[in-house]
Parts: C-alpha cells; structure tokens; sequence
C-alpha cells in the first residue's frame, strides 16, 4: 500500500476561488518528495487535504490505504496520526514547559503512559538529534533546534508521512546541514513543501511540480531542475 495517493482532488474555496484542478500523485513507502510550485500553485490547500482539514471537494486522499473523509471524526483521527505535519513556525508546535512534554503530549494523547510512552518520546528525540535537550524549556533551544523538535513532536506519532512546510526556512548553514543529516536518516515517507531547490535536490530523489493547481511535472528532481 503506499503512503500516499491522492486522485482527481479539485477544491474550490467558498469564495469560488478554483485551487486544485484534478491532482494525482501516488508516494510509495519510504520516498522523500519535494512539493515544488509557485505562490499560490495550490501546495498550501493540496498539504490541508492530506490531513482533512480542508475536504468537500472531488476526488480522494489515501493515506496507507485509509480514505481521508473530513466527516468520518473516527477515521479522521487516525488520519491525523498518519500524517505528521512540521509548520513553517516550530513555536505553532511548541507549547509545554520542557522539550520532554512536548514530544510527549501527542502519544500521550493516542492513550500511551508509563515506559511505553517514555520509550517513543526518547526515540523520537534520538532520532533527531536533542535527546541531551530533554529536560530543557523550548524556548532556551537555538531555531534550528527548535525546528528538530518539531520534527520529533511528529515523529513521536509513528506517522505514515510526514510532512515538512519549508523545512530550511530561516536555519544558518550548520543547522540546516544537520536538518538535512535527519531527514536523510529517516525511514518514514517524507513530502517536503519548499521552495529552497538546493535543499529539495540534495534531499528528495523525487519533486512535484504543482501549478496552477495541477501536477505539472512529476519526476527525479534532477532531471525536472534541468529542465526548467
Ligand atoms: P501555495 O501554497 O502554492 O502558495 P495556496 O494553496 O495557498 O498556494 O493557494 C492556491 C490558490 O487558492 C491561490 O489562488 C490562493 O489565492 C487561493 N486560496 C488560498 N487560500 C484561500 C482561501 N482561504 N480562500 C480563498 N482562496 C484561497
Ligand atoms: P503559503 O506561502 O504558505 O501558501 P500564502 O501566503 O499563500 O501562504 O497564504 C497564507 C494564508 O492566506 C493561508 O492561510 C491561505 O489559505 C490564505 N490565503 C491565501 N490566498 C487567499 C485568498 N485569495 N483568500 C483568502 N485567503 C487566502
């Protein structure tokens, strides 16, 4: 099954504004994609559909196989699970006194305590790099650290996907070379929204190209950067 497949998704705004025109796209298990496109292509509404937030449209979203239906509260839970999305902003993410709380309020929130919670809160910090920042107040961290963080509140759900709104906005060299060293150590599928091509290239084997609200070109990001 794979992580992700969205066909013939068309949306329209209540103010009449047509945002998607019939996207397909289907993301296997395990790729990193890069979502590329210009303002105002569609990646914003396309990223809303993934996790329900925005529906009612034609077409649909799977995610490992399970339909996205903004109606359907029990499946849309799950959904929510399955997609883990990393802000722009990581302070929309951060919120608890300690970087521990944070990582742990999701899970704690899918009904895992004790160890077993533990255990998925020390893995996801470890997975990014900031298991000796634990018991550290988020905002004591430098922003690349605090961006991690929110890749590890993420992570801490076990998504199907997990997707990254300009993951290299605003990171000095160093902080971004060590996001990059993350995400490539991951093996969860991961769809990253940016419009930093140097950090698409060196990350996502694979782009698309959303404009004007249809996949204008779906294909190995080096050879879709050749051609432009
Ligand atoms: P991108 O993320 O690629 O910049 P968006 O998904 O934000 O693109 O926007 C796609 C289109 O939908 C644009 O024409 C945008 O102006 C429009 N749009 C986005 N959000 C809304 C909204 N809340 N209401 C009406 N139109 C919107
Ligand atoms: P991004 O670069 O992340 O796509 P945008 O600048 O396109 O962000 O949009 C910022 C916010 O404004 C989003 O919440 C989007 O839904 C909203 N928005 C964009 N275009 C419109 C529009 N034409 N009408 C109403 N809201 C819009």
């Amino acid at each position: 099954v794979p992580s992700l497949e969205v066909s013939g998704l068309a949306y329209a705004y209540p103010d009449g504004t047509q945002a998607l025109f019939g996207v397909n796209a289907v993301v296997g298990r395990g790729e990193r994609v890069a979502l590329l496109g210009p303002n105002g292509a569609g990646k914003t509404t396309l990223v809303l559909h993934l996790n329900g937030i925005l529906g009612g449209g034609l077409g649909t979203v799977r995610v490992g196989g399970l339909a996205v239906d903004a109606r359907d509260k029990k499946a849309l839970r799950e959904i929510r699970r399955r997609v883990g999305v990393v802000f722009q902003d990581p302070d929309d993410q951060l919120f608890m006194p300690t970087v521990r709380e944070d990582v742990a309020f999701g899970p704690a929130n899918l009904g895992l305590r004790g160890e077993e919670l533990d255990r998925r809160v020390a893995a996801a910090l470890e997975r990014v790099g900031m298991g000796h920042v634990a018991d550290r107040p988020p905002q004591h961290l430098s922003f690349g650290q605090r961006r991690r963080v929110a890749v590890a509140t993420v992570l801490a759900m076990e998504p199907e996907i997990l997707v990254l709104d300009e993951p290299s906005s605003n990171l000095d060299p160093a902080s971004r070379r060590e996001l990059a060293d993350v995400l490539r150590s991951l093996d969860v599928t991961v769809l990253m929204v940016t419009h930093d091509i140097p950090y698409a290239a060196e990350l996502c084997p694979r782009s698309l190209i959303l404009s004007g609200g249809v996949i204008a070109a779906d294909g190995p990001t080096l050879d879709l950067l050749a051609d432009e």
